[in-house]
């Protein structure tokens, strides 16, 4: 453990090197999953990421309006399910800024800070995340700062060119699509399943299983 500059105790991040490659996983693990986890080790493994640091969202500007689980609960998970792979790690940057709206460009540059522009960054999320990037805070600088993998199930037509590419061609270059089959699990599936009083052992870390039941998390359906 230490102190990241972010003012509290963090897992260790990797340390700063030329030619340092890591991949930031975001998401609202909300929660996390073994296909958040296949995702991960697979974009690790294509692009060659020396690690990859998991990044729970605090509150992200497009959830305002929607019940999301306390960050606590969600960063305990994803540090209980990353656990035992020496490449993974978690951040708390943005659950540390939860109490404020947490926007991806600041996590950025946090990273991009921390790193002192050495690391090659490649911010890694789910394809339907991507498809409103250009509704994200300055949108235009996120693409300076890092690569984007848009993770999706096979099948799944993006057309990034029409969609992103018309407005901010320069972005094209950034983002890769990359095509899961793990992507079949969802966070609101295990969470249906919880309500509905259905196993979700196999779909989650045992670990992570245990911590929902134990925790109470997503007895009652959401509106
Ligand atoms: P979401 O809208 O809850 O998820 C969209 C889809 O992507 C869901 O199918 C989700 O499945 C999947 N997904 C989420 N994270 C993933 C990951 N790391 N790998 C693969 N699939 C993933 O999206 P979200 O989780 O809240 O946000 C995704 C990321 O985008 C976060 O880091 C968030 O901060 C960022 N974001 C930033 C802004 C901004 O800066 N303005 C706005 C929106 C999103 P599951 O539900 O199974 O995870």
């Amino acid at each position: 453990m230490t102190n990241n500059g972010v003012g509290t105790m963090t897992l260790q991040l990797p340390e700063c090197r030329d030619g340092l490659c890591v991949g930031i996983m975001g998401g609202t693990f909300d929660p996390i999953h073994l296909g958040h986890l296949v995702i991960a080790e697979e974009v690790r493994i294509q692009y060659e990421l020396d690690k990859v640091i998991f990044v729970p969202t605090g509150y992200p500007p497009h959830k305002a309006k929607r019940k999301v689980t306390d960050p606590e609960h969600r960063y305990l998970m994803t540090v209980l399910a990353t656990i035992n792979n020496p490449y993974f790690t978690v951040s708390r940057v943005e659950i540390d800024r939860a109490y404020e709206l947490t926007y991806t460009i600041d996590t950025l540059r946090f990273f991009n800070n921390y790193y002192q522009g050495k690391a090659e960054i490649y911010f890694i999320t789910g394809a339907d995340a991507i498809m409103d990037i250009l509704s994200w805070k300055d949108y235009g600088e996120l693409f300076s700062l890092c690569h984007f993998i848009a993770v999706t199930r096979p099948g799944y037509n993006l057309n990034i060119e029409e969609t992103i590419g018309k407005v901010c061609p320069q972005a094209l270059s950034r983002i890769e699509v990359l095509e899961i089959p793990a992507m079949q699990i969802s966070s609101t599936l295990i969470r249906q399943r919880v309500v509905a009083g259905k196993p979700i052992r196999y779909l989650t870390p045992d670990a992570v299983t245990q911590y929902i039941y134990k925790n109470g998390l997503y007895r009652h359906a959401r509106e």
